[in-house]
């Protein structure tokens, strides 16, 4: 019953790995999410949005089917830290605020802001935001669901300590121990959780931990274990942590996540990769990649070759082309804009 975000994450999205998740959404009314950045909104999105309104997405069939028989009606979204420091934006936030007949409910006095919080919030447009339709949310909520109503909860200042185990259900989970916390400053405007001694359970039959990623080293490439990406500057890989730019790992580049960390939207990606490439683009002109080499590079055909060798199937574009429009020609029949294809032979054979 305690599934990392990322497995269901796949599993809806009809990721060929992911469709096998053993998920039990029957015996149990209440999910808790540990974690309130995008990924658990977009989770708990999932789990309280009628199935006749995901019907109508590219949700994949199996998950739909699973949703459609779901028994889940209330969800915690549990935050170590307060509102204020919600690691979501806005736009998200507002998508599962606006579930149709959903109750949504935040305690008014965790709404309460400290001077340090209102410090953080004057640097960040975002954390404002958060705060607004948290605040909103809460002010226009009715005070107790109708009956058969869904229910999202918002609980701030709680980290989980351990879980509970059913007694009916060996091996399965039956609740999630919670410290309390307060935050505490760390200098630089940052504040962090600190634990307070006090426990609280809330019980439930599900929990989907969406704490963040941290990405994992490459054999043989340089890695920042702290921060968990490659050192770089620009895009271009350093051969450590120093931060020296001079010390440049000639020919050899990074981006998206690995490069900074896991954050962003799409948009960001988008950035990251242009300055990248910018960074590729300058070093060629440069001649800075052609001058230091003593090899001939294979390129393209080279590496094409490499994955041939090693027995590696490739899917070249035109074959994706045809993948992404069997989906689309399947979702016209279904009134949704795709029907995924979920497992590696099926997606092989429309490739062909
Ligand atoms: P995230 O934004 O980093 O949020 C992680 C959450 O887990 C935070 O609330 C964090 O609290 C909490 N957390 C971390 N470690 C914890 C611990 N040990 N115990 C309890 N709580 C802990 O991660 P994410 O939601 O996986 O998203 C990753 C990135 O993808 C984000 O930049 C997100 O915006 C992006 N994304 C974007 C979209 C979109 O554009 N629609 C959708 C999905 C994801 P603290 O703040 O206290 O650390």
């Amino acid at each position: 019953g305690v599934h990392s975000a990322r497995q269901f994450v796949w599993w809806y999205n009809g990721h060929p790995d992911g469709r096998s998740l053993n998920l039990d959404l029957n015996s149990t009314d209440t999910a808790v999410i540990l974690g309130q950045g995008n990924v658990a909104l977009d989770v708990a999105r999932i789990l309280l949005r009628s199935t006749t309104e995901l019907a109508k997405t590219d949700i994949a069939s199996h998950a739909l089917a699973a949703l459609e028989e779901s028994s889940i009606r209330k969800v915690y979204l549990v935050g170590r830290r307060g509102p204020v420091q919600a690691a979501c934006t806005a736009k998200e936030l507002r998508e599962v605020l606006g579930i149709k007949d959903l109750f949504v409910h935040i305690k008014e006095a965790d709404l309460h802001k400290t001077l340090a919080d209102e410090e953080e919030m004057k640097n960040s447009r975002i954390q404002r935001r958060v705060y607004e339709l948290l605040s909103k949310a809460a002010t226009s909520a009715s005070s107790h669901p109708i009956s058969g109503q869904r229910e999202l909860h918002f609980v701030f200042f709680r980290k989980p300590d351990r879980f509970f185990e059913s007694d009916e259900k060996r091996g399965h989970v039956a609740g999630v121990h919670f410290e309390k916390t307060i935050l505490k400053g760390v200098g630089s405007g940052r504040q962090i959780a600190a634990g307070t001694g006090q426990y609280e359970g809330i019980d439930c039959g599900m929990v989907l931990k969406s704490i963040g990623y941290k990405s994992v080293a490459v054999d043989g490439l340089p890695f920042d274990h702290q921060k968990g990406v490659v050192p770089n500057v620009g895009g271009r890989v350093l051969s450590d942590t120093s931060g020296d730019p001079t010390l440049l790992e000639n020919g050899l580049y990074v981006s998206g996540w690995l490069k900074r960390g896991p954050t962003g939207i799409i948009a960001t990606n988008l950035y990251c990769a242009e300055e990248t490439v910018a960074s590729i683009s300058e070093d060629l002109e440069q001649g800075a990649l052609a001058s230091k080499s003593k090899f001939t590079k294979p390129g393209r055909e080279g590496l094409l070759q490499l994955l041939d060798d090693r027995n590696v199937r490739v899917i070249q574009f035109n074959a994706w082309e045809k993948i992404d429009s069997e989906e689309k020609k399947r979702g016209i029949l279904r009134n949704k804009p795709r029907e995924k294809l979920t497992t590696w032979e099926e997606l092989l054979k429309a490739a062909i």
